[in-house]
């Protein structure tokens, strides 16, 4: 009996099928739009009689008539299924039985490489987001960017242009002036569209479809164009937007390349997962079922203590010290030795992100305040929540300068607006030059401020005193690091990113170093069981840039779990700086703000990498808290960090997200987290699924 492979693929907007037989030859495609079920529930009784009435009934007619029509009775006679696409869902699986899931990247991928096996660039254009596909030769992997939460270069915005013109989006592109300089907007697909009403009655039909059209590529290109910067050679332009040749017309003009449109573009998808359900089927047998996951997270001594500390300094009800609100830069060694009584704002405001019903009742405080989206999520909280009025307010000028401008407000509605003491933290440079001395007089300075603001008195024995307890809180913080660093995962990175150890208010006293030094024992058993005969190279190793999310969610689940790949390490716990001086507080800690990491980019972007290299990272997560608008991960710094991780042959992830408010979480999450996994698992095991049995 011929052998037959199904590939599934279910987008935002449109459900595609190919099947294949056994020598890669395309038997039968579909591509047809998908719509809500008449009755509009999603499933009827998890029975499936394949009636149509529900949303996963009409799923599961629409694979079974496809097969029909390919002349193949039931899913049975199809030797394996693979399936990809947005619309994928856990429960699919109970109406369309299939082998596989993959992601929408490496099906297209697979896709463009079954018709041009050397083919090095791919443009897929889809109703909800586009992805660009660039074959990267150093690192012999494919790398992939995918647009953001904007419907703007989408097929979304060319619908919403056709259904506004009146116009089916299929004839677009030959009612198009190809000639056309009408200038739309290219910032937002909402305000592009109502551009259109602008000129409906000034110009012609054909000069404001070619105008949209036009539009559509620039933006297609400023989404995800940056990873063809620099390249000359074909792309594969293919998904649903490329039947739009006006589209493909103003991509050639705008990059230069030479774009191709495959015979089957629209259902490339759904071919790539129909090539990788052939490709999984002569795999399945070599797969290895080893469980390579991530050490369970075992219930830690220190974790509890850590946990404990946070509980107390953040919801006890303090003992009667001086409060005083700090930012996450500013050294917590100065507060402690000083005597009062700590409320970092930001680690403050990640608490309350567990609770999304009293975020969402700060964001609406916030916003009546005036405080929209623009602002930092964390920022917003803070605003909109009631915090303990402190005697005086410090902050440090960098990174987050949003962060320091509104911790300025604050002070002003709680009427301390003119305690706010903020040090003069440069942006660049390190601690050459004058920055060094400069920081060390300013922190002196402050401290000097603080006394007259809270009453307390800097005594310099319990200044230095803080130096040695940070001292030794940095050597436990070190030694735990670097035995992170040489053995396998000694436990999921998905619970050590939550100790974001820098960021600790508990520097400078007794408590760190307990918890520190317990967490260092733990680490030295659990490096001690690790089973016989695995290695470092058994699993991929990946970094954590940046903070992780702070609500309930799955991603770094997905990560570990799911995908199988450890987060090794994680930014928020590298130990940059040199041992304090007790001798010269404020100099050391002075050269601590400087070398911790953060507050210069080159400096972080040198860190990252000479860490990672540490840890033997084969990959790199960056979470984009605020799409690109945090200071602390904005276009220039990925952009050095992608080269920059490029020399060291390490792919770049970049998830855009928000760590507090969980409505911006873009839906392709999920996706991109799976192709970049995919990726890495082609690179490292030879094939995408993962890896083989020993021989
Ligand atoms: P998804 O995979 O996200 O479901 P597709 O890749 O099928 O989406 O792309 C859907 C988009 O393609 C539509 O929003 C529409 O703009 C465009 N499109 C679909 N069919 C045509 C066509 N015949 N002519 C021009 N554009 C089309």
């Amino acid at each position: 009996m011929e052998k037959l492979f199904l590939g599934i693929d279910i987008g935002s907007t449109t459900f595609k099928a190919v099947l294949l037989n056994g020598e890669g030859r395309v038997r039968h495609t579909l591509y047809q739009r998908t719509k809500p079920a008449d009755t509009g529930r999603v499933r009827c009784t998890g029975i499936c009689s394949g009636c149509g009435a529900c949303n996963f009934g009409q799923l599961r007619q629409t694979v079974y008539q496809f097969l029909k029509d390919a002349g193949v009775d039931s899913l049975k006679s199809v030797t394996c299924t693979v399936v990809t696409g947005s619309q994928i869902v856990e429960d699919t699986k109970d109406f369309v039985p299939y082998d596989f899931r993959v992601s929408e990247v490496t099906a297209h991928v697979a896709g463009a490489r079954h018709y041009y096996p050397d083919c090095k660039a791919i443009l897929d254009v889809g109703g909800q987001d586009s992805k660009a596909m660039v074959f990267n030769d150093n690192m012999k992997m494919w790398n992939y960017k995918m647009s953001g939460i904007c419907a703007a270069g989408t097929g979304a915005f060319l619908d919403s242009v056709a259904a506004k013109l009146n116009v089916p989006v299929s004839e677009m592109s030959d009612r198009a002036n190809y000639d056309s300089d009408l200038e739309f907007s290219s910032v937002c697909a909402v305000l592009s569209a109502t551009s259109i009403n602008k000129f409906k009655n000034r110009f012609p039909l054909g000069d404001i479809i070619g105008g949209a059209c036009r539009a559509q590529a620039r933006t297609i290109m400023s989404g995800v164009g940056e990873l063809f910067l620099g390249y000359k050679g074909d792309i594969v332009f293919q998904g649903g937007v490329a039947y739009n040749r006006a589209v493909a017309y103003y991509l050639r003009q705008i990059t230069g390349n030479n774009i191709i449109i495959p015979e089957f573009h629209g259902v490339m998808g759904a071919l790539g997962a129909a090539c990788l359900a052939l490709q999984f089927s002569s795999l399945k047998g070599k797969l290895s079922d080893a469980d390579f996951r991530v050490a369970p997270s075992q219930k830690l001594d220190s974790v509890s203590l850590r946990a404990k500390a946070t509980r107390s300094e953040f919801l006890g009800h303090g003992d009667q010290k001086p409060l005083v609100w700090r930012n996450l830069f500013f050294p917590a060694e100065l507060l402690n030795a000083l005597g009062v009584q700590t409320l970092t704002l930001e680690t403050y405001a990640a608490l309350f992100a567990r609770s999304q019903h009293k975020v969402k009742k700060a964001f609406d405080h916030a916003a009546c305040k005036g405080f929209s989206g623009e602002t930092c999520s964390f920022l917003r909280v803070l605003e909109g929540v009631k915090l303990p009025t402190p005697s005086c307010v410090i902050s440090t000028s960098q990174p987050c300068q949003q962060g320091e401008r509104i911790f300025r407000d604050l002070a002003r509605n709680y009427g301390i607006g003119d305690q706010v003491f903020s040090l003069h933290t440069p942006a660049a440079g390190g601690t050459d030059g004058s920055n060094l001395e400069n920081l060390a007089d300013d922190l002196e300075r402050t401290v000097h401020r603080m006394e007259k603001a809270t009453g307390c008195i800097m005594s310099m024995d319990r200044l230095a005193e803080a130096c040695e307890y940070s001292n030794e809180a940095r050597k436990y913080s070190y030694l735990c690091n670097h035995l992170r660093y040489d053995n396998i995962p000694l436990l999921p990175g998905r619970q050590a990113i939550y100790f974001a150890t820098i960021f600790s208010q508990a520097w400078g006293t007794q408590a760190l170093v307990e918890i520190q030094k317990r967490f260092y024992e733990e680490l030295q058993q659990l490096a001690e069981q690790q089973p016989a005969g695995r290695k470092l190279s058994d699993t991929h190793r990946l970094l954590w840039l940046h903070l992780p999310p702070f609500y309930d969610t799955h991603i770094l689940e997905q990560v570990e779990q799911k995908c199988k790949a450890p987060i090794v390490f994680e930014e928020v716990n590298f130990i940059g700086w040199e041992p304090l001086d007790p001798k010269d507080p404020y100099r050391s800690l002075a050269r601590k703000i400087l070398t911790t990491g953060f507050m210069d980019p080159d400096l972080r972007v040198k860190s990252i990498v000479e860490e990672g290299r540490k840890m033997k990272f084969n990959g790199c997560i960056l979470y984009n808290h605020g799409f690109g608008r945090c200071s602390m991960s904005d276009s220039s710094f990925v952009k050095h960090l992608r080269e920059e991780l490029q020399k060291a042959s390490v792919p770049l992830l970049v998830l855009d997200g928000d760590c507090v408010d969980t409505t911006v979480d873009p839906c392709s999450t999920e996706t991109k987290i799976s192709a970049y996994v995919e990726a890495l698992n082609e690179q490292k095991y030879g094939n995408i699924f993962g890896p083989l049995k020993e021989r």
